[in-house]
């Protein structure tokens, strides 16, 4: 299948050809001829897999065949986060280069006027967070009445983050007629649910297995001391010379002191988290991109978005407490053909979360000793007897009938790699 064949202009194919891409991916191939015939769709497609491309190139071969306008907004896609909002306006610029179509973004954290300004005429497409974008409506200096497209982007992230009051409310000001499309990584109850809501008769699309990681991304799994994981990630980085890794931990103060630290043993490293300004993240970014930091550590949400060409490694220092955001956070590698490398490295504590990625994405993850990182076996878990994380894993053990796992596990050594 070519864009030829699914029947792009040539401005587009032009474009595509100048951007090096040779055919389209499988949900691209899916989903742009559907999106042509006016369908709505709901995608299951996770990060990397140029979904951006599945909507941006049918939208955007719809809105050139005629003008807009006054005041309207033609096309709008809501994002979780502003870093994804970037993203996805870079590329609809990028595939609508040579068109008059004007891209607007609208995120939160920076003040409000330049973009009321920027929007008072509408303009094609709008690429926004929702918050913000509640906000500029209230103004009143735009409405989205001719509304044609409706793009829910990581739609799955959205409700994480709570953003469902600001999507119903968003939802009465635009007209029914519109086209709507749903991408999420992952389908879950509360994403059934919002389909129901949002979308009219939608073709399904599911490109890879539900929950499923990306097939070219190899993963492993290090049982390593909760105060070794450290010196471990600056030494794999330094030992292997791994470029451009991005690493993930749970909380923003844990992503500086982690950056700090690492910096320390001479990797250089900085952090990306909500704490900082849209600047600081901005420059952060850049400089990880261009090579001049060699490592980024960033909270989940910091990270939704981040499209760094090439990023081959992806290290959990510590697993997720949404098993989901396993799927997001290695999605972050191994992007449109790439092969990637996703370590996590686990303490004993965290044995249940694994269990939960390994139930989430139907599959064990192979696990490892790293040579001279082996876990003390004198240790025992330091989760408390009654903590809601060990009851969690006693009523799995109970509920699976072994009680083999937990710390157990650690003394099954068999050899370096098990699994
Ligand atoms: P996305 O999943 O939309 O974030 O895209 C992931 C990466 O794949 C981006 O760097 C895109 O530029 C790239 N990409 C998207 N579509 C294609 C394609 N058909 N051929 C090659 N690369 C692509």
């Amino acid at each position: 299948m070519t864009f030829i064949q699914l029947g792009l202009n040539q401005q587009l194919q032009d474009n595509l050809t100048a951007l090096e891409y040779e055919k389209p991916t499988p949900v691209q191939e899916k989903a742009i001829p559907l999106i042509l015939q006016g369908r709505d769709v709901m995608a299951g497609a996770q990060t990397g897999t140029g979904k951006t491309g599945a909507f941006a190139l049918p939208i955007i071969e719809q809105l050139v065949k005629a003008p807009r306008a006054d005041k309207a907004v033609r096309a709008l896609v809501l994002t979780p986060t502003r870093e994804l909002a970037q993203q996805v306006k870079k590329s609809f610029k990028r595939y609508s280069k040579g068109t008059d179509l004007f891209i607007e973004l609208a995120y939160g954290g920076v003040s409000l006027n330049p973009q009321i300004d920027a929007l008072k005429n509408g303009c094609d497409v709008l690429v926004a967070t929702p918050g913000r974008l509640l906000d500029l409506l209230f103004k009143g200096t735009f409405d989205l009445d001719a509304l044609q497209f409706l793009v829910f982007d990581e739609a799955d992230r959205m409700l994480d983050m709570g953003f469902i009051v600001d999507i119903k409310r968003i939802l009465k000001r635009v007209p029914d007629s519109r086209q709507t499309m749903l991408f999420s990584a992952t389908f879950d109850d509360a994403i059934i649910d919002l389909s129901k809501r949002l979308l009219n008769k939608p073709e399904l699309i599911e490109v890879a297995q539900r929950n499923a990681t990306a097939s070219q991304i190899e993963q492993i799994v290090y049982n390593v001391d909760e105060d070794k994981k450290r010196e471990l990630t600056s030494f794999m980085i330094g030992s292997k010379n791994w470029q451009q890794v991005l690493i993930f931990v749970r909380t923003r103060q844990g992503a500086d002191v982690l950056a700090k630290e690492m910096c320390k043993d001479g990797v250089k490293t900085a952090a990306i988290h909500g704490d900082k300004s849209q600047g600081a993240r901005d420059k952060v970014l850049e400089e990880f991109k261009s090579g001049k930091t060699r490592a980024l550590v960033a909270t989940d949400v910091a990270a939704r978005g981040l499209d760094i060409a090439q990023l081959n490694y992806v290290i959990n220092y510590e697993l997720p407490y949404i098993a989901e955001d396993y799927i997001h956070r290695i999605g972050r590698t191994g992007r449109a053909g790439n092969a990637g490398h996703a370590v996590s490295l686990m303490s004993i504590d965290e044995e249940w979360l694994l269990e939960e990625i390994e139930a989430i994405i139907g599959d064990k993850l192979p696990q490892a000793w790293y040579p001279g990182y082996e876990p003390d076996l004198t240790k025992t878990s330091s989760v408390k007897k009654n903590s809601k994380s060990a009851q969690k894993r006693r009523t799995r053990e109970r509920a699976s009938g072994k009680r083999q796992s937990g710390s157990n596990k650690h003394r099954n050594r068999s050899g370096g790699r098990r699994r």
